[in-house]
């Protein structure tokens, strides 16, 4: 069971962050935020994958405009991300964003950033403090060198007490860096001396695979180590993507319940059934799940069960076709294989009905 830091509790439109309440998933869009018939379509596919949280790039000025329209049609709150011009991240509040996003690396203007405050203020909106270290101040970069994790939360802590100093306190914070270690160093070093939420991503994480791969080793990690309120898996490729992992990631550490966990063998020669097919198969057949039920797909009737022993129903090739099995025990034999999927979808959607029963009573 994860021991999770209890940090400070703001409200993003009506998702709750922080002080224990479940991690949320964030996503941005990809599309022209100024094109808001295709940002609104975006939306709302995101949100019925599972993202929770949507935040939307403003290059300019058209953007802000937009945002009216799309806050008002969005399912779930919309952040504005704000670059360099504090005049955009003003007009966003004032069109309706729920949060923006704001770096300290880019808006360096005290009396600017007093402004924005004052605006988020009026319109209880929440702004999170985004450091990237890309764009790191040269002066923190230099005095840290090797320890730039320490530059990070350094300049988090700085543009904080200018917060603070100004009565602004609804503040979630971010500390991303394209390097999966610096990441996790900063964002530890953060929690440790501050309750503020914290957003969790590796930034620039790249392409599909490896993208994965980083941000489940940065993003999982912290999380098991209680840190973390939000999440967003950064990749060079479409955010329905983002989502899907992040909901793997929330999974398996056990954090939510975010439907099924699909396992399936490597396959060796020992097989008596195609496992990639049939495991991308039960994957696509899983999609209407709700339950957090454990499916195995295995190659073998001799090891799959007991391999699979912890899955609450799972299905192996045999000599003879093939097997549905429950908690390591062989439940059906079914010789054809038309036949052992139809019979395997009945036994879930039967498991998934139990499940959504016990909850709702
Ligand atoms: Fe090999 Fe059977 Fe184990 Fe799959 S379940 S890896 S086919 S022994």
């Amino acid at each position: 069971m994860i021991k999770r830091k209890i940090t400070k509790k703001i409200w993003l439109g009506n998702v709750a962050i922080g002080g224990g309440e479940p991690v949320i998933i964030q996503s941005m869009t990809n599309t022209l935020t100024k094109d808001v018939k295709s940002t609104i379509r975006q939306i709302k596919a995101l949100w019925k994958l599972g993202c929770e949280v949507i935040r939307v790039a403003i290059p300019d000025e058209e953007s802000t405009y937009s945002l009216k329209e799309i806050t008002k049609k969005s399912p779930m709150p919309v952040i504005a991300d704000i670059h360099f011009d504090y005049k955009l991240a003003i007009e966003s509040i004032k069109q309706g964003a729920h949060g923006i996003r704001i770096n300290p690396g880019n808006i360096k203007n005290r009396e600017k950033i007093k402004e924005i405050l004052n605006i988020a203020k009026e319109y209880n909106t929440c702004i999170r403090i985004g450091v990237n270290s890309g764009s790191l101040d040269y002066d923190l970069r230099r005095k840290y060198k090797e320890n730039i994790h320490l530059g990070l939360v350094e300049s988090a802590i700085n543009y904080i007490k200018f917060f603070e100093d100004n009565d602004f306190t609804n503040i979630k914070v971010s500390l991303k860096s394209a390097d999966v270690i610096t990441t996790i160093l900063a964002y530890e070093k953060f929690s440790e001396i501050s309750d503020y939420p914290l957003h969790l991503g590796i930034t620039e994480a790249g392409t599909e695979l490896p993208g994965t791969i980083r941000s489940s080793i940065g993003i999982g990690y912290l999380l098991l180590k209680g840190i973390g309120d939000t999440i967003r898996v950064s990749l060079t490729a479409p955010p329905s993507k983002e989502i899907i992992v992040a909901k793997e990631i929330l999974k398996n550490v056990g954090l939510r319940k975010l439907g099924p966990i699909l396992i399936s063998c490597p396959t060796c020669a020992r097989r008596d059934i195609d496992v990639i097919l049939l495991a991308h198969k039960v994957e696509k057949l899983l999609s209407f799940v709700k339950s957090p039920i454990k499916v195995a797909v295995m190659g073998c009737a001799v090891n799959g069960p007991g391999e699979a022993m912890d899955a609450d129903i799972g299905i192996a090739g045999s000599k003879e076709g093939g097997i549905i099995f429950k908690k390591g025990r062989v439940f059906k034999k079914i010789k054809n294989d038309n036949e052992l999927l139809k019979e395997f979808l009945k036994e879930i959607k039967m498991l998934d009905k139990e499940w959504q029963n016990k909850e709702e009573s």
